[in-house]
């Protein structure tokens, strides 16, 4: 086993000033168990404890790593903006140039603001719809996460499943109220809620491709009914690409799946590894925001220097062809886990897009967050646990995806398919 004294220290220190002593509750490693590694450096596609133990990383800060940990063009755009100063609040031109590669890459997004992180732009995006709109409902998907907004913490997925805080106290009832959460890819479910509260709802938002309860993939037939529903009765469509944007695909998931969002959210891969994320789309609806409009959204650090210097850098760097060998790597990876499991006679369903990838232990096909709680969780845990000792450092979670960057080698790959049949070995023999 490797030693992992150093994390066990420095895990009682943090429990002293930290809940649980983490600053996001899946880092806690609640539901694998066993101590959370607390990180010293990273470097490409690796990551270093503070024991010194090496880890093919594909959590990849939950997905902004996109061109690796500490990128040489990345690292030389933030500290060269650095010297100039590090905060203005006052408009600087790197945030239109940012804006600028944002509306190349997602055309749907005519205007925006820059936020700080994906909870901000969500909770941003809900309220312009039901400012603009004049409702108050709106409709989103179990399993779905949104950031940790009061509205959105109704049966939602990542941390939330992972501790099983479905409904989290602190969220008035009346927000409670107003969320409509229904099954992912059932579109009669959103039909009837549509007929029901014909002129009640706000927004439909939604995950394309989901990845916070497990990755599943949105049917396009369930994505092109809501895009219909929505416009038929009024409602605003909102694809919460935090996690997809610049990730999935070049196209992000509105290109992949050819849908036309009223509003889409951005996080993580925007802002290249520091915090930036952005709210916007159709500027007929994005002129209802402070100062041109009525609904109030607002940041001290919103448009930092830094976080847009790293985002420009980011996507200055990335190309199709890029996408295309990374999602190679991920079918590469994706088959050879496939062919592992079934050679221990272990039941799996992998799922991957572009350069997400995932698997459940589970029998039967997870197209919701009801056939992705089926899988078994304690035979992950243990799996978790010796994928680390083997040096691979996945989400700690069922309800998570991973993640590949254009830094992966084909060694890593390698090693990484050896790491799950080994533990696939280990764990047969337990
Ligand atoms: N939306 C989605 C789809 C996400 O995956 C996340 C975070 N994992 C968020 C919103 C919230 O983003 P943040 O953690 O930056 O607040």
């Amino acid at each position: 086993m490797r030693q992992t004294t150093k994390s066990e220290t420095a895990f009682i220190k943090s429990k002293e000033v930290f809940p649980g002593g983490v600053n996001s509750p899946v880092r806690a490693f609640g539901s694998v168990g066993g101590t959370p590694l607390f990180i010293d450096h990273a470097k490409g596609a690796h990551i270093y404890d503070v024991d010194g133990n090496e880890y093919v990383d594909y959590v990849l800060s939950w997905g902004p790593m996109i061109l690796g940990h500490a990128q040489e063009q990345v690292l030389k755009k933030v500290m060269e903006t650095a010297q100039k100063g590090t905060s203005f609040g006052a408009p600087s031109p790197l945030e239109t140039e940012l804006a600028t590669w944002v509306k190349k890459r997602v055309p749907s997004i005519e205007t925006m603001r820059m936020v700080n992180s994906g909870t901000e732009a969500t909770m941003s995006a809900i309220r312009l719809a039901r400012g603009y709109t004049k409702r108050e409902k709106f409709i989103k998907f179990n399993g779905c996460y949104h950031g940790h907004s009061d509205s959105f913490l109704v049966n939602a997925g990542s941390g939330v499943a992972t501790f099983e805080l479905e409904d989290s106290p602190g969220v008035p009832k009346e927000l409670i109220k107003a969320t409509l959460s229904l099954d992912y890819n059932d579109l009669e479910a959103v039909e009837e809620a549509f007929k029901r509260y014909p002129e009640e709802i706000a927004a439909v938002i939604i995950e394309p491709i989901a990845g916070n309860m497990g990755l599943i993939p949105a049917e396009p037939e369930f994505l092109k009914g809501i895009s219909r529903l929505t416009k038929e009765y009024g409602a605003l469509f909102i694809f919460d690409e935090v996690m997809t944007g610049f990730r999935c695909d070049y196209d992000s998931a509105q290109g992949l799946y050819d849908i036309d969002p009223d509003l889409t959210t951005l996080g993580k891969v925007v802002g290249g590894g520091l915090p930036a994320a952005v709210f916007g789309g159709k500027k007929k609806y994005m002129d209802h925001i402070a100062p041109v409009g009525a609904v109030y959204q607002a940041g001290t650090l919103s448009g930092n220097p830094l976080a847009m210097a790293a985002g420009i850098a980011t996507l200055e760097q990335l190309t199709k062809k890029d996408y295309e060998e990374m999602n190679q790597k991920v079918m590469r990876l994706t088959s050879g886990i496939k062919e592992s499991a079934e050679k221990h006679g272990l039941p799996i369903q992998v799922s991957a897009r572009g350069t997400m990838w995932g698997f459940f232990f589970n029998e039967s096909p997870v197209v919701d967050f009801k056939t992705s709680k089926n899988s078994d969780q304690h035979f992950f845990g243990h799996f978790h646990k010796e994928m680390l000792n083997q040096g691979v450092y996945l989400s700690p979670s069922q309800f998570e995806t991973n993640f590949m960057s254009t830094a992966h080698s084909d060694e890593d790959i390698e090693k990484t398919i050896q790491a799950f049949n080994t533990t696939f070995d280990v764990l047969a023999k337990k």
